[in-house]
């Protein structure tokens, strides 16, 4: 789960992480009595969305050569000027995609009077399986670009979990960035309230771009994207509160309720399967016969006919969505329980496209009678290479 860069800064200020005084807006007048509120005279108008490369982006509404959603105001006229332009209109970045996010939230900051901008992330290094510091130079850059052309640029310092956060890793960073004086222990400082901040919110990620010192010496987190670890969220009710629905896809957040595994994807088949492995399976099968999946969608081991029903119900939900492929393995789930399930789902939503299923397990034979006798145009599929070849063909004849 991710969260807005305020809801990140105002969660790493609690660990004593140094940032910017600011207020989060929701209108035009709302985001002029926040700059109100700060010292000026030089304030910071942010778009909040779910994406970086926001200064950089491009609002679809606006001329071409309009400014992004990260913008300098040297009055309370601009704040609004830039608010009024940011507000309800839909930001582009390298990181949204080209359809964009719409911008319903604004943070207005105190200005700061930058001298150079550094990068700083923690994240759970798959390797190590340890949380590692990546520090550069190179900040307010897009990291990936950074990686790709001057990889020697970029800084790994692997933590230990048993001993924690150490002087010595807040040293490295710092003598990475070439900081020196009073910089360097603020650096040290800063390192050891983000490793707290991240072990303390089961964190999966948190990017500091920029990091900047200023010209009066002081060193601030300028930009933060916060994500935490999903499982972990149960212990987190204060986190869960900041979730913002509307930056997830809406068939996501509604799986997400019937405890669905499922990730919408950009073609047409759609895929209903038991078990994260066999959907990849599945997934690879259909693009081996020529055809793109509209989904990953696991239901779980211990799926029952409601979640199977509301499974379906999901993948029809999908205008895309011209043809689906079951395919389950009956193991602790019954092949007859889920044929039932695909019988009452496809009775509810009128089923309106070609359905193949594949099963094979636990009660196989009586789950293949009810699918065969319930009168519904349902194609049974005789192993997996024959079900996804039998629903490509289908939704090609279709077409
Ligand atoms: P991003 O484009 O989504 O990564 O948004 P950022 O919050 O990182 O802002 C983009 C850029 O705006 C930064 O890299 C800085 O160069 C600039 N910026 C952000 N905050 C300030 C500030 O307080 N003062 C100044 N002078 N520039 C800022
Ligand atoms: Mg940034």
């Amino acid at each position: 789960m991710n969260i807005h860069e305020y809801q990140a800064k105002e969660l790493l200020a609690k660990f004593g992480v140094p940032i910017p005084a600011g207020h989060a807006a929701f209108t035009v007048d709302e985001a002029v009595a926040a700059a109100g509120k700060l010292p000026g005279p030089l304030w910071v108008v942010k778009s909040q969305i779910h994406a970086g490369g926001r200064g950089k982006g491009k609002f679809k509404e606006l001329p071409a050569d309009a400014k992004g959603g990260v913008r300098l105001a040297f009055s309370m006229d601009e704040v609004r000027a830039h608010a009024k332009d940011m507000l309800g209109n839909t930001l582009v970045t390298i990181q949204t995609g080209e359809h964009g996010k719409q911008v319903n939230r604004l943070y207005i900051t105190d200005g700061a009077d930058i001298e150079k901008e550094f990068y700083l992330a923690l994240l759970v290094d798959r390797g190590s399986g340890r949380i590692a510091l990546v520090a550069s130079t190179e900040g307010g850059m897009d990291i990936e670009t950074v990686a790709h052309d001057t990889p020697e640029r970029i800084h790994t310092f692997i933590i230990d979990p048993a001993a924690g956060i150490q002087a010595h890793h807040g040293r490295s960073v710092a003598f990475a960035l070439g900081l020196s004086g009073d910089l360097y222990k603020q650096c040290i400082s800063v390192v050891e309230q983000l490793y707290n901040a991240f072990v303390a919110t089961d964190a999966s990620q948190i990017e500091i771009n920029p990091l900047a010192t200023t010209k009066d010496g002081k060193l601030l987190v300028l930009d933060a994207k916060v994500g935490f670890d999903s499982n972990a969220l149960y212990r987190h009710p204060d986190l869960v509160a900041l979730r913002d629905l509307t930056e997830e896809d809406p068939a996501e957040v509604e799986a997400s309720k019937y405890d669905l595994a499922f990730i919408k994807l950009d073609g047409n088949i759609g895929c209903l399967v038991n078990g994260a492995g066999l959907a990849m399976a599945t997934m690879d099968i259909i693009k081996l016969n020529g055809a793109e999946p509209a989904n990953f969608l696991d239901v779980g081991g211990g799926a029952d006919k409601e979640k199977v029903t509301n499974a379906f119900k999901l993948i029809l939900k999908d205008p895309a969505v011209k043809g689906i492929l079951v395919n389950i393995f009956g193991g602790i789930m019954r092949c007859d329980i889920i044929a039932e399930g695909i019988i009452a789902a496809a009775k509810e939503v009128n089923l309106s496209v070609p359905l193949v299923v594949r099963l094979e397990g636990t009660n196989v034979e009586l789950g293949k009678k009810i699918l065969a006798d319930s009168g519904l145009p349902i194609i049974s599929g005789d192993n997996l290479g024959d079900a996804a070849a039998k629903i490509v063909a289908e939704v090609k004849k279709a077409a």
